[in-house]
Formats: C-alpha cells, sequence, structure tokens
C-alpha cells in the first residue's frame, strides 16, 4: 500500500504491485510496467541508487 507524504504524493516501495510509470523518489530513474503478466509491475529496489521508494510518474 502506497503511504502519503506531506505534499500528497504517494509514496510505494519494494514490493508493492503497481500498473503505470514510477519514478525513484532520489534518482529519477523511470520503471514502466509491462505489457504481460496483465501489466503488473511489483517495485524492486532501484537498480541506480537502491532505494526502495517510488513515486507515479506524470
Ligand atoms: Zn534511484
Amino acid at each position: 500500500m502506497p503511504r502519503i507524504i506531506d505534499d500528497g504524493t504517494e509514496l510505494f516501495e519494494v514490493g508493492d504491485e503497481v500498473v503505470g510509470d514510477f519514478r525513484c523518489s532520489e534518482c529519477d530513474l523511470l520503471v514502466t510496467s509491462p505489457e504481460e503478466a496483465d501489466g503488473i509491475l511489483v517495485l524492486p529496489a532501484c537498480p541506480l541508487c537502491k532505494s526502495p521508494e517510488w513515486r507515479r510518474a506524470g
């Protein structure tokens, strides 16, 4: 489940099942859920900076 931080942004974290585009909360890396597997992406730790937190892009 995402949690809401002070400015209203939803923060998602490692293991959350998401659909759509997400950016790393630390380095802004973009990840997109796949077309297969019903479009569900299980969020990983960021491959660049290892941050566990993501926010929805766009
Ligand atoms: Zn990152």
